[in-house]
């Protein structure tokens, strides 16, 4: 990891410039600031790899802050959500955990502060007056007629908007910058709002609430924030962010460092275009395998190694762009390549019968994974009824079909050489079974198989169900509403018996599974599919 963190300071990542120019002997302090109002997802893991990475490179500390100041959206379980989540990604902010509305009492004496420095002045105009007088791109704004309040007024105002002696709405605190400028962020913002919310940590203690812009450098104050890094949509605010700083901070200024945000292709981000998914159902909760979320990606099988590795990969910059998924799931296979046990599974079985095999059975032994000894042998059982992929016997094969066909030949892995000698149907013309005999000799020069297919033994095969998720957009930009199908009943070897939660398995030549955590119960295991082979349904070789 530290090797990854020097080869990005090589690369010229900017944001490593800009610490070392800054430091100079101060510890780096950086942090993590989501809002409790939605499941993290895989642009989080972006901005929390870069931070929590960027603290170790430099032996300072990265926070996990919830920035909880808008209660109308936040709650409990997002909370917990979150801390899960990073500790899944391998993070670990010990012991700083903070919330941004333990702050409340120190933004409103924060507050007080600039109204006494003449730099922040009570406001009457309504939400809508606020936005006419606030100007445009192309014309400055106008000011308050409540600019030059005294600030003894300023204060007792202030004092009554927080003793809830007004009514939601009615005033605001507004900072006093310049409503000529250019940056309409510094058109005099709004700094606090009146608003009787509820809030899930500090209950009904506030009726005002501090606005992002000025509560978020604030928070930084108060933490020793060093860098505050954020994504792009907030470069326009820096002069707001600088000016607050400037006001309040003292010495020890933090400075804002803006960064491209991840944008992935061939799914939805954002945590209110999710919510929207998971309310209307289309969606089976914020940890669906199908969303981005690292929690669905969890689900899904993704590792944490592999989201950390194509964050490294990506890296920051200051240009908006989207990354293509194959990115991510190149990222997501490498890492599966050597770690997960190569079982053999058949999602459409069909019944197919050696009728000169006249052991019992017998077993053999193969290897979890021929690319990583590590993960060891194990004995799969054989005997004269096995099933097969439907998919891998063809009664009339296209041109170029390697597997079987009546007449011809196929390796079963591991295992032996079977020519098809004939099919039997069901009355509805479905073949049903598939007679073979077995060539004893192995190196019989006759029989010469293109492929070889993975089977299992029908006497002690286990039923599972396996769910294959696709992209939920289209590469045409459309929707996708058939991002999930559902194999009620997959057949798969016995060893899958004993299968844990966290283990990963590759299904010869099919992909990626994982067990769900939500669907198994002790009748039956249910698998997610984390990704088809690069290759899926291509043969492996002989
Ligand atoms: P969303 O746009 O999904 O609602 P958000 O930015 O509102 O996300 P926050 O909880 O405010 O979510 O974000 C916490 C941190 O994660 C912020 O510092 C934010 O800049 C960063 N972040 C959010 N989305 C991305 C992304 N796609 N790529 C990189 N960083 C992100
Ligand atoms: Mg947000």
């Amino acid at each position: 990891m530290h090797t990854e963190a020097e080869n990005a300071v090589k690369n010229g990542n900017f944001i490593h410039m800009y610490i070392q120019e800054d430091l100079g002997g101060r510890p780096l302090q950086t942090r993590f600031p989501p809002e409790p109002n939605g499941y993290l997802h895989i642009g989080h893991a972006k901005s929390i790899c870069l931070n929590f990475e960027l603290a170790r490179r430099y032996g300072g500390k990265c926070n996990l802050r919830f920035d909880d100041t808008n209660p109308a959206k936040e709650s409990d379980e997002f909370v917990r959500s979150i801390q899960d989540d990073i500790r899944w990604l391998g993070f670990d902010w010990g012991d700083r955990l903070f919330y941004a509305s333990d702050y409340f009492a120190q933004m409103y004496e924060y507050a007080i502060e600039l109204i006494k420095k003449g730099k922040a002045f009570v406001c009457d105009l309504t939400t809508e007056q606020l936005r006419e007088y606030k100007g445009s791109w192309d014309a400055v704004g106008s000011d308050s007629p409540y600019r030059n309040r005294t600030t003894d007024e300023n204060l007792s105002l202030f004092a009554q908007m927080k003793n809830g002696e007004f009514p939601d709405g009615a005033k605001t605190l507004r900072a006093k910058i310049d409503m000529g400028s250019p940056n309409i962020n510094l058109r005099d913002p709004v700094l606090y709002r009146i608003a009787r919310i509820p809030h899930q940590r500090t209950g009904g203690d506030w009726c005002v609430y501090p606005m992002y812009d000025y509560a978020h450098p604030i928070e930084d104050i108060i933490e020793g924030v060093t860098h505050s890094i954020c994504t792009l949509e907030f470069e326009e605010h820096r002069p707001l962010y600088d000016w607050i700083t400037g006001e309040l901070a003292g010495e020890n200024k933090p400075r804002q460092i803006e960064f491209a945000k991840l944008s992935l292709s061939r799914t939805i981000m954002g945590k209110r275009s999710i919510a929207e998914l998971v309310a209307k159902g289309v969606v089976d909760g914020w940890d669906d395998p199908r969303l981005p979320t690292i929690s669905g990606l969890r689900r899904r099988g993704c590792t944490p190694s592999a989201i950390r590795a194509f964050c490294e990969e990506i890296g920051v910059s200051k240009a908006n762009s989207t990354v293509d998924c194959s990115m991510f799931e190149h990222f997501v296979r490498e890492d599966l390549k050597n770690k997960a046990k190569v079982v053999m599974v058949v999602l459409d079985p069909l019944k197919l019968v050696i009728t000169n095999y006249e052991k019992d059975g017998e077993s053999f032994v193969v290897e979890n994974n021929a690319e990583n000894p590590e993960l060891g042998t194990r004995e799969v059982t054989f005997s004269r009824e096995l099933y097969i992929e439907r998919e891998d016997f063809a009664e009339n094969p296209p041109k170029k079909f390697r597997r079987l066909t009546v007449g011809g030949c196929v390796r079963l892995k591991s295992a032996y050489v079977v020519v098809c000698d004939n099919i039997i149907k069901d009355s509805d013309g479905n073949v049903s079974e598939i007679h073979c005999t077995y060539i004893i000799d192995k190196e019989d020069a006759e029989v010469k198989p293109k492929s070889a297919i993975q089977w299992v033994n029908k006497q002690d095969a286990v039923s599972v169900s396996a769910r294959l998720y696709d992209s939920l957009i289209n590469e045409d930009g459309t929707k996708n509403g058939d991002a999930l199908t559902v194999i009620p009943n997959a057949m798969a070897e016995k060893s899958l018996e004993d299968a844990n939660s966290e283990d990963r398995f590759q299904f010869m030549r099919i992909g990626y599974f994982c067990i769900d955590s939500k669907y198994s119960d002790s009748q039956k295991l249910a698998f997610n599919r984390t990704l088809p082979l690069k290759n899926s349904f291509k043969t492996v070789s002989t």
